[in-house]
Formats: C-alpha cells, structure tokens, sequence
C-alpha cells in the first residue's frame, strides 16, 4: 500500500526523515496539520524494532496531537518527533544538539517537547540549536506536565462515571490504573484522594513501590490489570493496549486513561463499543500536558490553567452525550468534533 493511503498517514501535511553522521542521530518529524498554529508535539526516543514502527507510531501520535490541540482549544497543529535509539544506551549530548538542528530546519512549523525518553534537560540541549523547543518555562512542578496531565484524567473520570454510575462521587470506586509512572502516580494521588480504590501495577518495582507507599495503591500483576474487577480502567503507559486480544478480557465498564493510542486501530473502538464499554477518546482526555506547555508559554497564572484543564469535562460530557443519541462510538464523535474546529479555523483564514 502506498505510505499516502495508509491509515496513520491521514494527509499529513510534512514527514522529514533526518540523519546525522557524527551524532548517530536517526530521527522523525511528522508535521499533521497546521491550521491552528505551529505543531507542537512531543520528541519521543525509543528503541523501535523497525523503521516502519518507527513511521507508524510518529504518524500517529502526530495526528492524535491534532485532534487534541483542536479539542483543547489550543493555537497548536498536530506534529511529533521521534528518534530511533534506546535513550539509556544511545543518548549523548550531541544526538540531542542534532535533533535540535533538526528541529530547526523546519523553520518553525514543529515545536519540540518532552515525551517517553526525553527530558528538561534533552530539551535544553535541543535548544541550543533551535529556539522551536517548548517546555523549558516553569511551573508549580518545575515545568513537568505530568500532573496537569493527571489531574485531566482524574476529572475525565469522574465524568465518566457521572454519565455512566450516575454517581458524583468516587468513593469506593475501584480503578485499576496501568502504569504508575508520571502520570500514573499523580492520578492514583489524586484518586485516593477522592476516596476510590487504587489497583496498579507497573513494570519497574520502584514506581510501583513508590505508588503503593504514598498513596496505598493495592498491587495486582501487569499481567492480570485488564482482568482485574474494576469500575475504571486507567491505561498509563503503552499505546495500543485495547486491541482484539484484551478488549474481551476486560472487566470494567469504563476506560479513560493518559496513554496515547489507546486503541490499537479503529475497530477496537467498535469493540469497545459492542461489549458496552465507555471509552473515553484518549487525545480528549490526556491534553492536560499540553495545556500546562501553553500556559507556560504565556506565562498565565495556575488558576487560568486548571480552568482551562477543567473545560476537558464539558467537551467529554458532550462527546458522551452525542455518541449516545447517534449511537456512534465516543472517538469518531470526539475526531468528528475536532475536525469541525480545525476546518472552521481554515475557512476563517481563507476568508
Ligand atoms: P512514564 O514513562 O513516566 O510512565 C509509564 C509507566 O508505565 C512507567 O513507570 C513504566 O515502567 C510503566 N510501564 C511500561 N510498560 C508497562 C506495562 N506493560 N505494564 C505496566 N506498566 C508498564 O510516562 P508518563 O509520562 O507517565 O506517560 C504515560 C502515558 O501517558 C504515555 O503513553 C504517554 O505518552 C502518555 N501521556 C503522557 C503525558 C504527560 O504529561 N506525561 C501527556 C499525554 C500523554
């Protein structure tokens, strides 16, 4: 099939392939669209098994960041960047400072941000050869989006549940979180905190470890967190983790998590949808992260960001509300809703 046909492929605007001699660097930069502004988007670095996973995940992970950036109401396109590397054996300095040289050939269209594998610092190497780098402002976490990130999740849920259990509150709710990494661990706070019960399991002891000391999350294995009885299932670490093999494993009635591409592709949407499960569209419901990058941008005040995080609720409500009167699944509805702000946005400027 021709890359122009497949599916990810969703008429990207740009896709650059980079290399760099000296450095090593092998790297992606997918640009979706860019009629909301510049695409911002995450650099991830990863030890991808193929160059064609490395495409396929760059590509869709760029359009999700359309879509999200669309549904937040934010002035950004859809791009992200990937370089094809483990970042605990194959990361120096000088891959960094080329992937920022990279990033500068674009002139602008993508901005480079944090993502699996890439931190502040990665970031500041970057932007010693490009100002198109985001991110490095501060905020009450120290520039960490994670938290914002988490706190969206959190009130997706509580929505979620709403419109699901009629229920307003979370109390003794159990929520099986998948992933107690950066997210993971800021959401299983802030759900205790509301007085659910917290079952995680994560891959690396000392997260898990870390989650169960702070916030009493109860362990259960990684490989049993799809079947665990849970109202919640909160996935916060892999893509692709709803698929024809798990989704008839699943046990809760209710799916909203951080991952990005939850969905492995679109039938399992529908699958989802068949087993009467809610799926709360994962681009819909982790742009805290990204929120938190513009409000640092502009520098506003904390306040004006959580209000801004909060309106995640009113645009879940109303996807949940529209995919249960057209009978249509919660991510076409949210895709379809986003699409309608971006082709309104084109129309404005061609006028
Ligand atoms: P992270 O790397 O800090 O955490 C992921 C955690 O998942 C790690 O602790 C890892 O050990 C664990 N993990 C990996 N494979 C696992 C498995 N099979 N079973 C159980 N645990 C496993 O990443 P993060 O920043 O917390 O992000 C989590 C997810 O949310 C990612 O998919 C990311 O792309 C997405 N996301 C993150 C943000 C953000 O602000 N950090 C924003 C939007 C989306």
């Amino acid at each position: 099939m021709s890359i122009f046909d497949a599916e990810s492929f969703d008429g990207h605007e740009l896709v650059t392939f980079g290399r760099e001699q000296k450095s090593g660097l092998r790297a992606i930069i997918a640009v979706h669209n860019t009629a909301l502004g510049p695409a911002v988007g995450g650099c991830r670095m990863y030890p991808y098994a193929s160059d064609e996973s490395a495409l396929d995940d760059v590509l869709r992970l760029s359009r999700g960041m359309t879509y999200k950036s669309a549904l937040a109401g934010l002035p950004f396109g859809g791009g992200k960047s990937v370089i094809i590397g483990d970042p605990r054996k194959d990361k120096t300095p000088e891959l960094m400072r080329a992937m920022g040289e990279f990033v500068h050939s674009q002139g602008g269209r993508y901005v480079a941000a944090e993502d699996s594998g890439t931190s502040v610092a990665d970031i500041r190497l970057m932007s010693e050869r490009t100002p198109h780098v985001s991110g490095l402002q501060q905020n009450e976490f120290g520039g960490d989006p994670s938290p914002s990130t988490a706190w969206g999740v959190f009130l997706a849920i509580r929505t979620a549940v709403r419109h699901r259990l009629g229920e307003d509150s979370l109390r003794g709710l159990r929520v099986a979180v998948q992933g107690l990494g950066n997210v993971g661990y800021y959401l299983s706070g802030y759900l205790a905190e509301a007085g659910a019960v917290v079952l995680g399991c994560d891959i690396d002891p000392g997260n898990l470890q870390r989650a169960v000391d702070q916030h009493g999350v109860i362990p259960v294995s990684t490989d049993s967190i799809l079947a665990t009885a849970a109202d919640v299932f909160a996935p916060c670490a892999l893509g692709a983790v709803l698929n024809a093999r798990t989704i008839p494993t699943l046990r809760a009635g209710i799916v909203a998590g951080a991952a990005n591409n939850q969905l492995a592709t679109a039938t399992d949407g529908e699958r989802l949808q068949e087993r009467g499960i809610l799926y709360c569209p994962d681009f819909l419901v982790n742009a805290g992260g990204i929120i938190d990058v513009h409000h640092q941008r502009i520098g506003s005040q904390a306040g004006d960001k959580r209000a801004h995080i909060a309106r995640i609720e009113q645009t879940l409500q109303q996807v949940l509300a529209r995919a249960d009167s057209l009978r249509l699944c919660t991510h076409v509805i949210a895709e379809q809703l986003a699409r309608d702000i971006i082709d309104t946005a084109a129309r404005a400027v061609a006028a």
